[in-house]
Order: structure tokens, then C-alpha cells, then sequence
């Protein structure tokens, strides 16, 4: 479709962008289950293969599926381009090995996916990519980081699993007074309720996984920015090393795409009644979500997104044991790790998601053996209350 789509509203992107119709004129996109392209001549695949000539060869370059979903979560994000992966994890890898070199520096926040920490610590290191890590919302302490080698910064927000909201604007002026790159991981909120590159972020990164697939259905991700930088050096890197998006993959995604804002605003609304529940309920200590009006950011989330999230975590009144308790009383929420599904999920960071860091480390990030993370699914309020104060009425 050639038609120019760019000026419509999000929600009409989110289905309409990307399509690409073969000529058996499909309504739904199709899933291109095919390693290779044929070409009509040599001379058409020595243009091909030189790059003179646009064209599909081969699908860990490219694939029409892959494609589509790429150019529509592109289009959502306010981005050139983007590159599809086979995970979130994937996706981070390819933007520090495809724009990071040895002798190079990273500032990095505390709260980030335990994989990421470890991707930093155990894999990057090893390349000679040093990291720094430090508090979301401490400002100072990403300026205070900064060494002559810094070449990326790196946050999501909200953080995980305490919800903390950092403020893009200020480190994107940090990174940017610093020839650094500001890149968001926008698993959270997906581009529905944020967009990091509105905020001066240059790259973002998802795991697609979480809502954009909003149904536990398969691994993906995503790289987000400019045609420069997401479609050079991080584009060659996936090209050549192939974390590649697999085509029905894609297909679950795109379809993901269009039914995004709808099940983020049912998240938002389920998450922010359970939250305001929980707040008065006189079992739980605290509880972190940004929609609550003493949320310590809760101004600042206004600003940069559109609704609050579907994940909220609280401390009950006790220890681990009694955190135990809530999730092991619960008759349907899901005990998992797993976020962003319809189903609503439950864990208890501090032995599972953050159970490889130390004691003192958990400390620092604040996170204790009291707390309880809850991903708000779309189920009905009242069952998820219930479902909660099964084990919470036994610690009162
Ligand atoms: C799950 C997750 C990732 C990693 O994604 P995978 O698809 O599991 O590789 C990265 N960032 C965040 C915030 C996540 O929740």
C-alpha cells in the first residue's frame, strides 16, 4: 500500500500500517513462511545482493511478515525504522553489539530487566564494555557517571517491579551534551501509553513478548529510531549474526498491534482499581504504582504517558513468608514471572526475577522479601480483589 498513512492517529496506524498484500488480495496479513526469495535472473540477484536493487532474498535479511510488523511498530513508536528480533533480549543485544566497541562505557539503571544487568556484567565485560549502574530517578547520578568513554545510556521506565519513573527529557540532555545515546526499553508501557522518542530518546528497544503480543504466545522484539542508526549498524549486526524474527511470530505480533490500545486501556483501568484497593487495604505496608496520587512520581508519569500501566507490586505487612502466603493462596492469578499477558500474573521478585542478586544489591534497589508484583490482567476487578484477599485476609 503506498498510500500515506503517517498523519493518522495512533489506533488507526496500529491496523492499518504495514500491509502489505500479495496479489490474492488477503484482508488479513499473511505469514510468509519462507527461508529464501527467488529471483527472475542473475543480473536481478547481483542487484539484489549488491543493495542496488531493493528486494527480498533470504529472511534472515528480510521477510514481507517480519516486515509489515516492523514497519507498523515503527510507525506506532514515531520512529524511521525499525528491526525485528527473536526476543527482548535479542533486540538489547543487537543495539550494544551493533553500536558498541571495546574500551567503551555504559551508564546503566538499577532496575532494569535481570537479563540486561547480566548482559552488562557477564557478556558485555567480556568484550571490554564496562557499565555503571545507578538510581532511575537520581538525575545527578547518570551526569555523575559519565566518563569520557560513556557512549549509551540505558533505562526502562517504569522500572521493574517497584515502579519508579525516570525522567527521558533530562537524560536525554545528559546523554546528548555527551555525544551519548539515550536508548528506552518500552516493555512496559508500550508506544500506546509512551513514546520515548518524543522525550529525545534515540532508540527504543521491546520486548514484544510482554503486551505487544498481550497473549503468552511467543518470543519477540524490537529495535526502534533512525534510519541511520537502527537501520545501519544495528540492522548489519542482526543481518549478519541472525537473532531473526521468525514470520508467524511476526504474524502473532502485527495482529498484536492492532488490538494494543484497547487491552492497554483495560490493563490501565484494572490495574489502577486493584492499586487504589490494595492502598486501604490493612495488610499491605505500601504500594508502588504511578497512577497513585502518592506515587513519588506520579507528576512526571503524567507527562510522559498516557495511562498508568498494567503492573503494580505492594509490600504486605510481614515478610516473605506472608508474601508467600498472598501468592500461594490465589486460585487463578498466575504464579509466573511472565508480564503484559490478559491473564494477570504474580511473583515475588526478591526470590525469583531479582534472586540472583545479592542480599545488599536487593537492598539497594529496594527491593524486599515483603513485596508482592502483580502484571493486572483484563479479568473482572472484583475477582481479582477476591483473589488477592484470600491470602491477604489471613495476614490481617
Ligand atoms: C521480558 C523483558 C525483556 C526481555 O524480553 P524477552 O522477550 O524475554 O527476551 C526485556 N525488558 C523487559 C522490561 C522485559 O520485561
Amino acid at each position: 500500500m503506498d498510500k500515506d498513512l503517517s498523519q493518522l492517529g495512533i489506533r488507526t496506524r496500529a491496523v492499518r500500517v504495514g500491509t502489505s498484500r500479495s496479489h490474492e488480495g488477503e484482508h488479513s496479513e499473511s505469514i510468509y513462511t519462507t527461508s529464501s526469495f527467488v529471483c527472475d535472473s542473475a543480473e536481478q540477484a547481483a542487484a539484489r545482493f549488491s543493495g542496488e536493487e531493493p528486494g527480498n532474498l533470504y529472511s534472515r535479511f528480510t521477510n514481507p511478515s517480519v516486515r509489515m510488523f516492523e514497519e507498523r511498530l515503527a510507525s506506532m513508536e514515531g520512529g524511521e525504522c525499525a528491526v525485528g528480533t527473536s526476543s527482548g533480549m535479542a533486540a538489547i543485544n543487537a543495539v550494544m553489539m551493533g553500536l558498541l566497541k571495546s574500551g567503551d562505557h555504559v551508564v546503566c539503571s538499577l532496575n532494569v530487566f535481570g537479563s540486561t544487568i547480566l548482559l552488562f556484567k557477564n557478556v558485555m565485560a567480556r568484550f571490554g564494555v564496562e557499565a555503571s549502574f545507578v538510581s532511575l530517578v537520581d538525575t545527578q547520578a547518570w551526569r555523575a557517571a559519565i566518563q569520557p568513554n560513556t557512549r549509551l545510556f540505558f533505562l526502562e521506565t517504569p522500572g521493574n517491579p517497584l515502579t519508579e519513573v525516570g525522567d527521558m527529557e533530562a537524560l536525554a540532555d545528559i546523554a546528548h551534551q555527551n555525544d551519548a545515546l539515550l536508548v528506552v526499553d518500552n516493555c512496559f508501557c508500550s508506544p500506546v501509553l509512551q513514546r520515548p522518542l518524543e522525550f529525545g530518546a534515540d532508540i527504543v528497544v521491546h520486548s514484544a513478548t510482554k503486551y505487544i503480543d498481550g497473549q503468552g504466545r511467543g518470543l519477540g522484539g524490537a529495535v526502534v529510531g533512525s534510519k541511520a542508526l537502527v537501520g545501519g549498524d544495528i540492522y548489519s549486526y542482526a543481518r549478519t549474526t541472525g537473532p531473526t524474527m521468525s514470520p508467524f511470530n511476526a504474524w502473532i505480533f502485527l495482529h498484536g498491534l492492532e488490538t494494543l490500545s484497547v487491552r492497554m486501556r483495560g490493563h490501565c483501568e484494572n490495574a489502577m482499581a486493584v492499586a487504589k484497593w490494595l492502598d486501604q487495604h490493612p495488610a499491605v505496608a505500601k504500594v508502588n504504582y504511578p497512577g497513585l496520587e502518592t506515587h513519588p512520581q506520579h507528576a512526571l508519569a503524567k507527562k510522559q504517558q498516557s495511562g498508568f500501566g498494567g503492573i503494580v507490586s505492594f509490600e504486605v505487612k510481614g515478610g516473605q513468608d506472608d508474601a508467600w502466603k498472598v501468592i500461594n493462596n490465589t486460585q487463578f492469578i498466575s504464579i509466573t514471572a511472565n508480564l503484559g499477558d490478559v491473564k494477570s500474573t504474580i511473583t515475588h521478585p526478591a526470590t525469583t526475577t531479582h534472586g540472583r542478586l545479592s542480599e545488599e544489591d536487593r537492598e539497594l534497589a529496594g527491593i524486599t522479601r515483603s513485596l508482592v508484583r502483580v502484571s493486572v490482567g483484563l479479568e473482572e476487578v472484583a475477582d481479582l480483589k477476591a483473589d488477592l484477599d484470600r491470602g491477604l485476609s489471613l495476614l490481617v
